[in-house]
């Protein structure tokens, strides 16, 4: 992997777009104190994805955009882009396309940095890969910053085990690894959680298969019961027809009856009239024959009074005659 070319806008001191070439051999940078050239470093190592605010020399990573001078407004962004050389084509897959790779890092303030590959926006773990795989990256050892040296002189032996093993070349493999494992980790809960998952799909499939055999006992049941209530109908139907035709006869059989009974009627009104006509002098008739009756009666009355006289008479001569003789 080979730089190309970094430029750096807004970060620290680096108000304005500043470009440093990167060519074959060594380059250098030389300036009086204070002038930046540290910044310069700093800007690599932050754009290979840099997250200790501290190791850029600030109290938090906003720090890192330029914070203004008497003269100059206080910058919102700064980024730092760096040109890699990939013609031999060593980058990861996923970015292993083109000759060229443009790694930008872009901070906003209170928004956190984007990290973006080619003008592709990435995670700030494939900037890592990238740079690690390639021996390189924002802890590499090969940035020596100001009395790194006496540090590793004076590091303790596991800090001095991660120099060896990047000069190996193994780091890369390292931090892969890492990421591994925690996909790792994140699959076991994955399947301790499809466990939990697939226990309660069974108690819900345990329900289901009975709520299954009910409605299918349900359905039975209610196919019956249609088929039951169909025969009721049509039972009731055939009934209901046959009381329908009885009902009909009788209805003709008293239409008749009515009509019959309406003439009789029609002839007794008739008949009622005609009495009616002949009644004040029927009722004369008998008012006539009722007074001759009692006129009658009463001569009768008289009658048979003078022929009880007449027989006690008789009796009486009949008894005389018999004293006579
Ligand atoms: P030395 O040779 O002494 O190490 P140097 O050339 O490495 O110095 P740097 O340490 O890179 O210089 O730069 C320090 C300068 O950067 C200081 O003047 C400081 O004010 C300026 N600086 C740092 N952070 C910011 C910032 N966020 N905004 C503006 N200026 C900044």
């Amino acid at each position: 992997m080979k730089f190309k070319r970094i430029r750096v806008t807004g970060f620290k001191s680096f108000v304005d777009p500043t470009e440093l070439e990167i060519e074959d051999g060594i380059t250098g940078v030389v300036g009086p104190n204070g002038c930046g050239k540290s910044n310069i470093v700093e800007s690599l190592r932050w754009v290979m994805g840099e997250v200790s605010a501290k190791r850029m020399r600030g109290g938090e990573m906003d720090d890192v955009i330029f914070a203004g001078t008497t003269t100059r407004p206080v910058r919102n962004i700064a980024e730092v882009s760096l040109l890699i050389d990939n013609s031999d084509r060593t980058a990861p897959a996923a970015f292993n396309d083109s000759d060229e790779l443009e790694v930008t890092r872009r901070i906003e303030r209170e928004n956190g940095s984007r990290y973006l590959v080619n003008g592709d926006e990435v995670r700030l773990r494939d900037v890592q890969l990238l740079f690690a795989d390639a021996k390189s990256g924002a802890n590499s050892t090969a940035i020596v910053s100001q009395g790194q040296i006496g540090a590793i002189i004076n590091s303790k032996p596991e800090q001095r085990r991660g120099i060896l093993e990047e000069a190996a070349g193994i780091r890369g493999l390292h931090s892969r690894r890492h990421e591994a494992e925690l996909r790792l980790r994140a699959a076991e809960t994955n399947i301790d959680r499809v466990d939990d998952v697939i226990q309660s799909l069974e108690g819900q499939l345990q329900g289901l298969k009975r709520q299954a055999r009910q409605a299918s006992r349900f359905r039975n049941i209610s196919g019956h019961i249609r088929s039951a209530e169909a025969i009721l109908l049509h039972q009731n139907w055939i009934s209901s027809a046959a009381e329908v035709d009885s009902a009909q006869n009788e209805l003709a059989a008293a239409e008749k009856e009515v009509a019959e009974k309406t003439g009789h009627s029609a002839a007794a009104s008739t008949a009622q009239a005609e009495a009616a006509e002949i009644l004040p002098a029927l009722r004369e008739a008998e008012a006539v024959a009722s007074a001759s009756l009692h006129r009658l009666s009463v001569e009768r009355d008289n009658l048979e009074t003078e022929e009880r006289q007449a027989r006690e008479q008789m009796n009486r001569l009949i008894d005389r005659a018999h004293q006579i003789e």
